[in-house]
C-alpha cells in the first residue's frame, strides 16, 4: 500500500527526467511530452534559464517572509502587469500565490472587499477554477461537489456559451464577480460561440460586478495570443495565471485593475510562500524566456502543423481549442484508452473527457517532435479502436 492518499488514479508510468519535449521513465523509456504537466512546463523539462535561476536563487535566499522585502517580486509583478496591461489598456496590481485555486481564492475574496454588500459569484457550468472548498464551489461541475456539501455559499452556475443564462442570473442576484474560462480546459476544451465574451463582459459591466477571467490554464502564450481573453478584445478587470508561469515551480498569480486592487488592505490576504524568491526567480526566467522567444508565435506556429497532422488522423472528427491548448474529439469515447496505448507507444497525451484527447504540448516544440508525436498517437488511435471494436 503507498503512503500518498489516493486523489488520482493509480499511475501507470514513473518519470525521472526530462529535457525539452522528452520525458524519461525509471526503465530508460523515452516519451514525447504533448501534455507538459497540464499545461505547465511550456517552455520544455529542465529549461537552462529556468534552472540556472532557481539555482543561484538557492544558492542565495531561498526564503523570507513576506512581511519583509525582496526585489524578486516587484520584477516579476511588473512583468505581469506589462502584460496584461498591453493587453487590456489598464494597469494593476498583482497577488503571487502557490497555484491556480489560490490564485482564484484570491479573485473570489478581491470581488467581496470591492464589492461590499454583494458575495455572488457567477461562473459557468464545465467550469475548472480549482480545488479548495471555495474554487471548488466555483467550479461548474456538480458531481464534483456532491461529497463535501455544504460548501460555501454564493456560487450560481449557468451554462457556458448561453448569454441569456447569464444575464438572467446577473438580473436576479446582487453579483460581486464572474468567474470564467475564454476556454474551458479541463471541462475539455470548450470554445464559446462568437460574441459570448464581449457579451458576458458588457452584461458583467452593466450590474457592477467585476468580469474575471481564470487564465491559469489558457494563459502566457498557450492559445497563441499571450492570454485567451484577447481573441475577442475583452478587458477584464481580473485575470488569475498559475501552470506555466513557474514553467513548473508552484506559482499562482492574481492581477487586479489598480482601482479594483486597491480594495485590499493589509491583512485581508496573505500567503506563507507566495511571491518567495526561490520561486520568483523560477518565474522571471520563465516570463523574460517567454518574452524574448515570443511565446504567442510559437504557440501559433506549432499549432498549424499540430492541428492538420491531428484532422489527417482516423478516429479524430474534430480538433477543439486554439494553439497549443487541444482537443482531439474522437469519434468513440476512447479517450482513456487512446491515452494508455499512447503511453505504451512513447507519447504522453491525457484523456480530458470520454471522447476527447487533451493535447498540451511545450512551446518550444520543434517540427519533428510533432512529426514523430503524430506518428505515435496514430497507432495509438489504431490499438484503442481495436481494442474497442
Ligand atoms: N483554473 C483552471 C482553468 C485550471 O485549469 C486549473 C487546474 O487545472 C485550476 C484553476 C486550478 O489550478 P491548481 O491545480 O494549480 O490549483
Amino acid at each position: 500500500m503507498t503512503t500518498l492518499m489516493s486523489t488520482y488514479p493509480e499511475p501507470s508510468v514513473t518519470f525521472v527526467k526530462g529535457s525539452g519535449t522528452v520525458l524519461v521513465d525509471d526503465h530508460g523509456k523515452e516519451y514525447l511530452d504533448f501534455l507538459c504537466g497540464l499545461a505547465v512546463t511550456s517552455l520544455g523539462h529542465a529549461r537552462p534559464e529556468v534552472v540556472d535561476a532557481i539555482a543561484a536563487q538557492a544558492a542565495t535566499l531561498s526564503h523570507v517572509s513576506n512581511l519583509y522585502d525582496t526585489t524578486l517580486r516587484h520584477d516579476v509583478a511588473g512583468i505581469v502587469d506589462d502584460l496584461v496591461s498591453a493587453a487590456t489598456g489598464s494597469h494593476g496590481q498583482v497577488f503571487f500565490a502557490n497555484s491556480g485555486a489560490e490564485a482564484n481564492e484570491c479573485a473570489l475574496k478581491l470581488a467581496r472587499k470591492a464589492r461590499p454588500g454583494r458575495y455572488v459569484v457567477i461562473s459557468t457550468l464545465s467550469s475548472f477554477h480549482g480545488r479548495t472548498m471555495a474554487t471548488l464551489a466555483a467550479t461548474g461541475q456538480p458531481e464534483k461537489h456532491l461529497a463535501f456539501q455544504p460548501l460555501p455559499p454564493g456560487f450560481v452556475h449557468v451554462p457556458f456559451g448561453d448569454l441569456d443564462a447569464a444575464q438572467a442570473a446577473l438580473q436576479a442576484h446582487e453579483v460581486a464577480g464572474v468567474l470564467v474560462e475564454c476556454i474551458q480546459a479541463e471541462g475539455g476544451i470548450n470554445v464559446p460561440p462568437p460574441g459570448y465574451l464581449p457579451g458576458l463582459e458588457r452584461a458583467t459591466r452593466e450590474a457592477g460586478a467585476l468580469f474575471m477571467v481564470d487564465e491559469v490554464q489558457s494563459g502566457l502564450g498557450r492559445t497563441g495570443q499571450w492570454f485567451a481573453f484577447e481573441d475577442e478584445g475583452l478587458s477584464p478587470d481580473v485575470v488569475t495565471l498559475a501552470k506555466s508561469l513557474g514553467n513548473g515551480m508552484p506559482v499562482g498569480a492574481c492581477w487586479a485593475r489598480a482601482d479594483v486592487a486597491e480594495a485590499f488592505q493589509p491583512g485581508d490576504h496573505g500567503s506563507t510562500f507566495g511571491g518567495q524568491p526561490l520561486a520568483m526567480a523560477a518565474t522571471r526566467a520563465t516570463l523574460e524566456t517567454m518574452v524574448a522567444l515570443d511565446a504567442p508565435r510559437l504557440a501559433n506556429e506549432a499549432s498549424q502543423q499540430l492541428v492538420a497532422g491531428l484532422l489527417d488522423i482516423p478516429g479524430i472528427e474534430a480538433v477543439r481549442g486554439r494553439g497549443l491548448l487541444l482537443g482531439a474529439a474522437l469519434a468513440m469515447p476512447i479517450a482513456i484508452q487512446v491515452a494508455s496505448a499512447a503511453l505504451r507507444h512513447g507519447l504522453v497525451v491525457n484523456a480530458v473527457r470520454p471522447d476527447t484527447v487533451r493535447i498540451t504540448p511545450p512551446l518550444t516544440i520543434k517540427p519533428e517532435e510533432i512529426s514523430e508525436g503524430l506518428v505515435r498517437l496514430n497507432a495509438a488511435m489504431q490499438d484503442a479502436m481495436e481494442e474497442c471494436s
